[in-house]
């Protein structure tokens, strides 16, 4: 049997961030990942020269996670332009922030999408959550984001053209029947930061934190599933599909399903919300000259958004070559063939686009994804467990325990970190690990003056101890 600190299970976003704050911290931390490569639902693979997300997924800079994880440099991002082309059979309208994108002041948008009272709202609204923190925001009173919205007096048209396919893309809900958090959230950060891909393809976020995690001394194990967690209070027991594991502490960072199984905690969610993805390669003169926006269908879901990827991030695709996204949201997609499902492409692009021919169109990559983010209807934030909600040694990491993107995962990782930091001593992990007699203050800060007079805790674990804090007073 052999003896670990820290074990985390599973090597997403939310696991690869707790293992390294943990690492950090001095503890001796295993992550088990039962793939083959880190990442979870954050993953990329190479195709005929084209790089391939698995799903249409971008970074929002202005996550605070965003920026506090990652060396974003290091990614080479590159960057949508701010706004939306808004097409529909026959004509097309450039949807831009003026705010943020002056070169396209001239451009012009049907005043039945989007009028001039809508813009006076949309600046309101930008007001009204840009000064308001994520917990602010997860915490106010909840409601549908139609319905949001309409009390915001917003037009239907407005809603029905360009927040469903838009916001409807990030929460996978063309309904907006979502949590209104989510779009003031996901609102403010698009007001104040760009969407951005990573040149390498989304992956190289994950492997990015890998490699963090790893310097910090983490080490990260894949294709080790783990199959069981027996928990004693004083120390818990890890099964893996090839070894058993006593550790001190386990951090649970898995998808939600396997979190529920192996924790017992019943309150995570396990509604899903999922999207089929269709990649397609074309000759560079044929595709569509978006400016680097998103394509939004303003009259039905098939498909949601056509993304032109290489036209933001020429890595994407081979010499001469644009590879083109198409995101599709109604439960039907998934009973279509990748043949069928094209031929909806190329007939909305045709429509959008009368003049040009699609013909050459390829679809190089079906991904039908049954779980990509859980469901999150109103007041579902409300009822998702906490970290420490399993008790003992256990505790939960994941976007199920925040909210469902790439920050809520990130965050959720810190947390855990914090939380075990702040039950028990940094130093004295492993076979000194025992709980503070006054674990932490407010806010989960761990209190310093509780463990100068103690012998084992080095200057090292003061100053991480202090940093904690101090990101902690940062959120
Ligand atoms: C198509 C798609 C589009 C998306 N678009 C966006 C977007 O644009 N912006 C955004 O912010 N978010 C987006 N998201 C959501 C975002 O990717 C997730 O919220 C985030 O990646 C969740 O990270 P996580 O670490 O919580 O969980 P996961 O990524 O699910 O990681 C869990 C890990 O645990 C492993 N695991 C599970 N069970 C075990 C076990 N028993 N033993 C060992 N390992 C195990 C899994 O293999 C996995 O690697 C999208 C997701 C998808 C799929």
């Amino acid at each position: 049997m052999n003896t670990d600190s820290v074990v985390v299970v599973g090597a997403g976003l939310a696991g690869l961030v707790a293992a390294r704050h943990l690492a950090q911290a001095g503890a001796s931390v295993t992550v088990y990942e039962q793939r083959a490569e880190v990442g979870g639902r954050v993953r990329t693979r190479q195709q005929d020269g084209f790089i391939i997300d698995r799903g249409f997924q971008v970074l929002f800079t202005s996550y605070p996670a965003v920026t506090r994880e990652l060396d974003l440099d290091a990614l080479s991002l590159r960057r949508f332009t701010p706004g939306a082309v808004i097409a529909r059979p026959g004509s097309r309208s450039v949807l831009s922030d003026p705010l943020r994108d002056p070169r396209a002041a001239v451009s012009s948008v049907r005043t039945d999408e989007v009028t001039q009272t809508d813009k006076i709202r949309t600046l309101l609204l930008r007001q009204h959550v840009g000064t308001r923190t994520e917990r602010e925001i997860f915490d106010s009173p909840d409601q549908s984001i139609r319905s949001y919205l309409r009390e915001w007096g917003f037009s239907d048209d407005y809603l029905d053209h360009f927040i469903a396919p838009f916001y409807g893309g990030i929460t996978l809900d063309r309904s907006l029947s979502t949590s209104k958090r989510v779009f003031e959230y996901t609102f403010k950060s698009l007001s104040t930061g760009d969407i951005a891909l990573p040149a390498d393809g989304m992956q190289a976020v994950p492997q990015q934190l890998a490699m963090h995690a790893r310097d910090a001394g983490a080490n990260i194990v894949c294709e080790e599933g783990v199959t069981d967690i027996i928990d004693h209070t004083d120390s818990v027991t890890i099964e893996t599909e090839t070894t058993t594991v006593d550790a001190d502490a386990v951090v649970i960072a898995t998808d939600p399903a396997d979190a529920r199984r192996l924790s017992g905690v019943e309150s995570i969610p396990t509604d899903t919300r999922g999207c089929v993805t269709q990649y397609y390669g074309l000759p560079i003169a044929d595709a569509p000259k978006t400016r680097k926006k998103i394509i939004l269908n303003a009259a039905n879901s098939a498909p949601n958004t056509v993304v032109p990827l290489s036209n933001v991030a020429s890595e994407y695709a081979p010499d001469n070559q644009a590879l083109l996204n198409a995101t599709f949201l109604s439960s039907a997609a998934f009973e279509r063939d990748s043949d069928t499902l094209a031929e909806q492409t190329r007939s909305a692009l045709s429509s959008w686009y009368p003049d040009r021919d699609f013909d050459s169109l390829k679809p190089i990559v079906t991904d039908r994804i049954e779980f990509a983010q859980f469901d999150q209807p109103p007041g579902v934030h409300d009822t998702l467990p906490q970290t420490r909600a399993p008790g003992g040694r256990t505790y939960l990491a994941g976007d199920y325990t925040a909210w469902s993107g790439i920050q809520g995962a990130m965050r959720s990782g810190r947390e855990a970190a914090i939380a075990i930091n702040a039950d028990w001593r940094v130093v004295g992990f492993g076979s000194n690990i025992r709980k503070l007699s006054t674990p932490c203050g407010p806010l989960g800060f761990v209190s310093s003056s509780s463990l100068l007079p103690d012998r084992l805790v080095s200057s090292e674990s003061i100053s991480y101890i202090s940093r904690y804090n101090h990101h902690i007073l940062d959120r």
